[in-house]
């Protein structure tokens, strides 16, 4: 037996479809089977085509000829997931669980996202396996990070941005907070994802580790409730305050 993992009905293996790297029962398929629509169509000869939901606007990687969906939007036969409803709990969002679910995946894309930013470069999408539907365990399966050349027009694979990670940041993405280490490029691309940098402190790469590695032992995660406090300076004394290279004029 195999469980659809939108709706959690038990279904023998034949009767389950792949999408998305899970299972979705048949109903659930048609329910968003003119969901995504092709953007680029095997960039590079690459056996991946970038997509985009005509509900959200969000885009998405994936593997050439296999099914998928939109990594945020659920739909009405989709069910909470609890460990999905935990996490909404943890972050104090006040919407419907589904409303909750669809930001935390939201969110997840944009600092996914964050991270390839480099200059001269469009990030246009990623891959996280286990979204739209479930918490925490974003596993490493990926049909990876696309972007186009500004100049060229070429779209191709990224890495994630390097250099060295000398910032230790706080940024707000609507009702969250998200705190982490990283180089200048790490900044803008939340900001560019739509963040508010908070706090930006510059010290030595290996007290911002340490700094980082403090917060995460206080919080857990990186991202937290915009209530909770989340006290930068306690753990980076020395820091460097250089938020105003980041804030958007
Ligand atoms: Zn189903
Ligand atoms: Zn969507």
């Amino acid at each position: 037996m195999k469980q659809c993992i939108n709706c959690m009905t038990r279904l023998p293996r034949r009767e389950v479809t792949e999408v998305a790297w899970c299972a979705l029962c048949a109903p659930c398929l048609s329910a968003v089977s003119d969901q995504m629509k092709v953007l680029h169509d095997r960039p590079g000869g690459a056996a991946v085509q970038i997509l985009q939901c005509g509900w959200c606007g969000v885009t998405r990687s994936c593997g050439a000829g296999s099914r998928t969906r939109c990594l945020v939007c659920l739909d009405d036969r989709s069910v909470p997931d609890p460990a999905v409803q935990k996490i909404a709990g943890r972050l104090e969002l006040d919407g419907t669980w589904r409303e909750n679910s669809e930001l935390i995946a939201a969110t997840t894309v944009k600092i996914r996202l964050a991270k390839y930013f480099q200059p001269g470069w469009t990030v246009l999408a990623t891959d996280v396996h286990g979204l739209p539907w479930t918490g925490f365990r974003w596993l490493t399966k990926s049909h990876g990070t696309w972007g186009r050349n500004d100049e060229t027009g070429e779209v191709q694979q990224l890495k994630h941005s390097r250099g060295e990670e000398n910032l230790l940041y706080l940024v707000r993405y609507g009702k969250v907070l998200k705190f982490g280490r990283g180089n200048a490029e790490r900044v803008g691309g939340h900001v560019a994802q739509g963040a508010v940098p908070v706090l930006v402190l510059s010290a030595a790469r290996q007290d911002v580790t340490v700094a980082r590695d403090r917060l995460k032992r206080l919080h857990r995660t990186e991202m937290v409730s915009q209530r909770t406090p989340v006290d930068l300076f306690a753990v980076l004394p020395d820091g460097l305050d250089v938020t105003d290279r980041y804030s958007r004029s």
